[in-house]
């Protein structure tokens, strides 16, 4: 059986029970507190690793975590810019408090950042471009530069959140912040971005 429909079927027989009151509470309305920026990667997945139930996370996930800068007039090629649509929708209609930019080990996004693939992937490369200040930030042994620059792009999608007019003016005024966070995966463990801006491990 195609593993999505067995997957489905799992979850009427098992998760739908449990959960139809608060979907159907979920009906006429979402109101998600926290907005996650994350990567597409199919190991990191928000939900999963913060136990959130339906209508608790509203999520993007693109190559890499990346915010991008602000651009409303799409002056890099394009104007379909679907994580600055999720943000300005997160923000200004659904009033989250949180937006927290979520990074992660062994991400093939920084690989191509650090080592830009010689085939052509025209759409992949543009975005993966949006990666370099983080690059050019980090410096050190080949063993530990990929994890550092991974931590500095979560760094950089947070400074790019405040480019947006609309973020910035909500964490002046105290009704917004913005988090950084990083996930290992191979070991499970989570660490936080902190005010100095280092990252600490959660125990
Ligand atoms: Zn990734």
């Amino acid at each position: 059986m195609d593993p999505l429909i067995a997957g489905y079927q799992q979850f009427r027989a098992q998760r739908w029970p449990e959960q139809r009151t608060l979907y159907e509470g979920l009906a006429d309305s979402q109101k998600p507190q926290t907005m996650i920026v994350s990567c597409c990667d199919s190991r990191v997945d928000p939900a999963t690793i913060f136990s959130a139930r339906p209508g608790e996370l509203f999520i993007v996930r693109n190559v890499a975590n990346v915010v991008p800068p602000f651009e409303p007039g799409g002056e890099h090629g394009g104007t379909y810019h679907g994580t600055s649509a999720a943000l300005e929708f997160a923000v200004r209609k659904l009033a989250v408090s949180t937006i927290l930019v979520l990074g992660h080990g062994q991400c093939g996004g920084i690989d191509a950042a650090l080592a830009p693939p010689e085939d052509s992937s025209p759409f992949l490369a543009a975005w993966i471009a949006l990666l370099r200040p983080a690059v050019e930030n980090c410096s050190g042994p080949a063993e530990t530069l990929h994890a550092a620059c991974e931590r500095e792009n979560v760094r950089l999608s947070l400074a790019r959140l405040m480019t947006f007019p609309f973020v910035a003016e909500r964490v002046q005024n105290g009704t917004l912040r913005l988090e950084g966070a990083h996930f290992a995966i191979a070991d499970g463990r989570l660490e936080w971005l902190e005010q100095n801006g280092s990252f600490r491990a959660i125990t």
